[in-house]
C-alpha cells in the first residue's frame, strides 16, 4: 500500500469568496463568538449551523471553572437545533456548519464528532474562519471525518429515542 499524504481535500479562500448563504452563517458565528463565556482560557469560539429546515442556530463556548463542564460552540449550536420543537425531528440536522475562532477556526475533534452526529449527510459543509487572518477553510464532513468510531445510521435503528 502506498500512502498519499498530499491529497488535498479542502479549499481555502476568503469570506468574500463564499456564497451568500455561507456568509450569512459565518456572520452568525462571528456574532456568537462575541457572546462566548471564556474567562479562563480566553479562547472565544462562535459557531452556527444551517438546519435542513433552513433555520440557523448559533452557539458559543461556555466555560466552567471545572473544565470538564465546558461546552463547545459547535456543540451548543447542534444542541439548540436538535431540541427545536418547531421543526420536525427528521429536519434537525445541518447542511452547513461555520466556526469562527483564532488559529484557523477549525472545529476540534470533539466537535467533529458532533458534526458527524448532526449533519444531514456527509456532503454537508464545514467552514472554518480564522478570526485574525480572515482565512476560510471549507470541506465536507466526509473530508473532515472520513472515518468515525460508530456508524450513526446503523446504530440509530436499534437505540436512542424514536
Ligand atoms: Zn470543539
Amino acid at each position: 500500500m502506498k500512502l498519499n499524504h498530499k491529497t488535498i481535500r479542502w479549499q481555502t479562500g476568503s469570506y468574500e469568496e463564499l456564497p451568500n448563504d455561507l456568509r450569512e452563517l459565518v456572520d452568525m458565528a462571528r456574532h456568537m463568538r462575541e457572546q462566548a463565556y471564556a474567562p479562563y482560557s480566553h479562547y472565544h469560539v462562535g459557531a452556527a449551523v444551517r438546519g435542513l429546515s433552513g433555520k440557523i442556530y448559533g452557539g458559543a463556548n461556555v466555560e466552567a471553572v471545572i473544565y470538564t463542564g465546558t461546552t463547545h460552540a459547535e456543540q451548543q449550536a447542534c444542541n439548540t437545533m436538535a431540541l427545536d420543537s418547531a421543526v420536525p425531528k427528521n429536519q434537525r440536522c445541518f447542511t452547513a456548519l461555520a466556526c469562527v475562532a483564532k488559529h484557523g477556526g477549525i472545529p476540534c475533534g470533539f466537535c467533529l464528532q458532533f458534526a458527524l452526529e448532526f449533519c444531514a449527510d456527509r456532503n454537508s459543509l464545514i467552514v472554518g474562519v480564522d478570526v485574525d487572518t480572515g482565512k476560510v477553510t471549507i470541506a465536507s464532513v466526509e473530508n473532515f471525518c472520513p472515518l468515525s468510531v460508530f456508524d450513526r445510521d446503523s446504530l440509530a435503528e436499534t437505540s436512542g429515542p424514536a
